[in-house]
């Protein structure tokens, strides 16, 4: 899908780890693309090797605040995705989510263009129906520690179709289940990133609770093809559509996986599950795969392995730096974010 070369394409959160790969897969059909972060848990590392790229831009900026720019398209990815991130600072999550999106609806509704939001699983909670069809209202606590960005999601949403319904504006939602891949932070919290270090390092490998509760995660690559599709589709196409790999795997099975890709010596032991921890979540893609054609193409074993991988690099590459002193700049977000040492 050939982007027109004249086309300046926004991406929001573009530093973080889907919007880094989602600046690449735009760069490569041809656009034009301004990247905006304030690097909260992206890095500038994440964009390095696009920076000498004379079709992109990178501008730091935080999104609570208004943004006047000119583009032919907006992506909406700004915003903390792991739990231990986004509650981390949970009104600022809460404010990224909901200022960001009027600030960027603004934007949108000023210049006319078309504005993706990357909207979330997480919309549906708990989920008391399985799997989960764009139907289902969801299960969300709305005062517990997870509300600020499920909440905070759920208000943008309806802000992306209110704009619509007042406004008549062209907007597409995305609701992107678990992703994994290359460029996930090592030190999120989040459970792949967190089995492939503690595997890499001989570590104990965490899992929470009983470990029988599950997810369904997607591959990088297949998630950015979904939204880009999305993204392309005619305006009637706004979605909310669920992007995600509907294969369904529970935490201890992913542990094993993880233990056998690396060929770790690592332990599983068990931890407490952290409040509202959603038992199962699995997508329905029906509706992605009759409106976009699309359906995710990578098996886990060949996405964790790529990850793992990536992992070995960097891990490889950050205790180097601790042995030999800096080499260059560590990677690490603006509130030092850091990769854990040992
Ligand atoms: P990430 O944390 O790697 O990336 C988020 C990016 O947004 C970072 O670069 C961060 O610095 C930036 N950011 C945060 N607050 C900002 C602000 N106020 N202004 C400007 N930039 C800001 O997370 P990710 O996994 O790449 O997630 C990207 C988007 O996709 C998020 O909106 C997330 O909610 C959504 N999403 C991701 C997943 C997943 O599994 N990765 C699942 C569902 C939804
Ligand atoms: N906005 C922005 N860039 C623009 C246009 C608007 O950041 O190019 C922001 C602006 O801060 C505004 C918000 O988007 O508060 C919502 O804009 P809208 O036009 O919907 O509402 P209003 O300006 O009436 O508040
Ligand atoms: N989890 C785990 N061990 C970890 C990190 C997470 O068992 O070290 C579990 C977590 O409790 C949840 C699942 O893995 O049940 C997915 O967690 P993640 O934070 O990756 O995503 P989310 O809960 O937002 O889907």
């Amino acid at each position: 899908m050939p982007y027109n070369l004249a086309e300046r394409i926004l991406v929001t959160g573009g530093s973080g780890f889907l919007g880094s790969h989602l600046c690449e897969r735009l760069l490569a059909s041809g656009a034009e693309v301004l990247c905006v972060d304030n690097f909260f848990t992206g890095t500038r590392s994440n964009v390095e090797h696009l920076l000498d790229h004379h079709r992109f831009e990178l501008l730091r900026h935080d999104v609570t605040f208004p943004l006047y720019v000119e583009v032919d398209q907006i992506y909406n990815l700004a915003c903390p995705a792991s739990p231990v991130h986004y509650q981390h600072d949970p009104v600022q999550t809460t404010k990224t989510s909901v200022i960001g999106a009027i600030n960027m609806l603004g934007l949108a509704k000023r210049l006319k263009v078309k504005i993706l939001q990357a909207s979330t699983s997480e919309i549906y909670g708990d989920p008391s129906t399985h799997p989960q069809t764009e139907a289902y209202w969801g299960n969300v606590n709305p005062i517990g520690p997870r509300s600020c960005y499920d909440e905070g999601k759920r208000c943008a949403e309806t802000l992306f179709f209110d704009y619509r319904r007042q406004h008549g504006m062209p907007i597409k939602v995305a609701r992107i289940f678990n992703t994994y891949g290359p460029r996930m932070h090592p030190n999120d919290g989040r459970v792949v990133s967190n089995f492939i270090v503690q595997a890499l390092r001989g570590q104990d490998i965490t899992v929470y609770g009983d470990g029988l509760q599950s997810r369904a995660f997607c591959y990088v690559d297949d998630l950015i093809d979904g939204l880009v599709r999305l993204m392309q589709s005619p305006d009637e196409v706004t979605g909310p559509l669920n992007l995600g790999n509907p294969h369904e795997i529970t935490m201890r099975e992913l542990a094993e996986l993880t233990i056998e890709l690396t060929g770790s010596h690592s332990k599983i032991v068990h931890r407490p599950l952290p409040q509202d921890d959603p038992r199962q979540r699995q997508p329905d893609i029906s509706r992605a795969k009759a409106m976009l054609g699309w359906a995710p193409r990578t098996a886990i074993r060949q996405g964790l392995a790529r990850t793992v991988a990536y992992f070995e690099g960097l891990l490889a590459d950050a205790d180097g730096r601790l042995a030999h002193g800096p080499s260059r700049r560590p990677h690490t977000g603006s509130r030092g974010i850091a990769i854990p040492a040992t």
